[in-house]
């Protein structure tokens, strides 16, 4: 199927200026908000999305935020990869998230596409959800209120994702901003992945957080992608490093455990049998980097 083909779609469009006016047109049955459109619009020529409405949202300048304040840094739903990717305050206290960012698609696409819309989108394989999971990231989501008001609470980026391509937003609820608190000292994050060729979607990626107190890891956070119907924490590696001193022996050893914590399958990219072998292999290095990053030694 050509991919230059002209789409034949029955669908009205908004173009709000405000939050305000958004939810107010997300309300209606089958509208979708459009942001940067590098899965949407895919979606839609391929017929997996036939929205009614598209709710253009990169319209709306307040929405493109990125910003640290109260200890922690927001982006909001506006801001595409490439600004967040280049931001000097995500480069000095989330490296990992901007090394993350770099490896999705190439810098069109980059240019496009929002961390929203990479999260909204809920691929199993996306390449931020691990990042943000490890690093205790919260959704703010959206809906209009009786006329006027907007009611938005709090979610953490766990109980977002519901199933593939599937999350807890309904009918006239969006993403307003992700947020991050601020990672406190002798903490360090790493991400790796793996993928055919540098353009593709992973076949499977991985996420590392840790904090550590002396040779010792106090915390440990571990989230894969590709491996499960959502990204998904590695709790069973947690609980096997917390509160030990660390060593490559005790890396090695936890990282074989991650075949519990996940439940691979085959697909276009790759075999179960090969994410499962990889996946430790990956758990290792994002570990590792990872507490060199928190300043332990080796
Ligand atoms: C060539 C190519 C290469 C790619 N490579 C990668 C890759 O390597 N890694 C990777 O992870 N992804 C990759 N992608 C996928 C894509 O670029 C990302 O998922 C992107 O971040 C989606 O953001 P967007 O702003 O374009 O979202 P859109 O396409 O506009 O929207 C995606 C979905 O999210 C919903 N949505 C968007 N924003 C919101 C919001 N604020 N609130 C509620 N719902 C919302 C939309 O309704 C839609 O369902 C690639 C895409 C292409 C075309």
């Amino acid at each position: 199927m050509s991919s230059t083909r002209v789409i034949s779609l029955d669908c009205q469009g908004s173009t709000p200026r405000s939050l305000e006016e958004a939810l107010e047109a997300l309300k209606e049955e089958g509208a979708q908000v459009l942001a940067g459109g590098t899965d949407l619009v895919n979606n839609i020529k391929i017929n997996l999305a036939r929205p009614r409405r598209l709710v253009y949202i990169l319209g709306i300048s307040d929405l493109g935020f990125i910003s640290v304040n109260g200890g922690a840094l927001s982006i909001g739903a506006a801001a595409r990869l490439s600004a967040i990717e280049h931001d000097r305050q995500v480069i000095s206290k989330f490296p990992a998230l901007s090394e993350a960012i770099n490896v999705i698609g190439g810098t069109q696409i980059r240019n496009m596409a929002t961390l929203a819309g990479n999260i909204c989108n809920a691929s199993p394989g996306a390449d931020t959800p691990p990042i943000l999971l490890v690093l205790d990231a919260e959704v703010e989501i959206c809906g209009a209120n009786g006329s006027t008001g907007i009611q938005s609470n709090r979610l953490p980026l766990g109980g977002f994702f519901t199933g593939p391509k599937r999350t807890v937003l309904k009918q006239g609820q969006m993403v307003r901003s992700v947020s991050l608190t601020l990672p406190p000292k002798h903490s360090g994050a790493a991400f790796r992945r793996l993928a055919r060729v540098s353009l593709d979607i992973a076949k499977i990626n991985c996420a590392a957080y840790v904090e550590r107190d002396g040779d010792r890891i106090r915390k440990a956070r571990i989230a894969l992608g590709s491996v499960a119907p959502t990204p998904v924490r590695a709790p069973t590696i947690e609980n096997a490093l917390e509160g030990r001193k660390y060593g490559l022996g005790l890396i090695r050893e936890s990282a074989e455990l991650v075949e519990e914590d996940i439940a691979p399958i085959d697909d276009v990219r790759s075999t179960a049998e090969y994410r499962g072998q990889i996946a430790s292999l990956l758990v290792r290095e994002a570990l590792q980097e990872a507490w060199k990053r928190s300043g332990g030694k080796e």
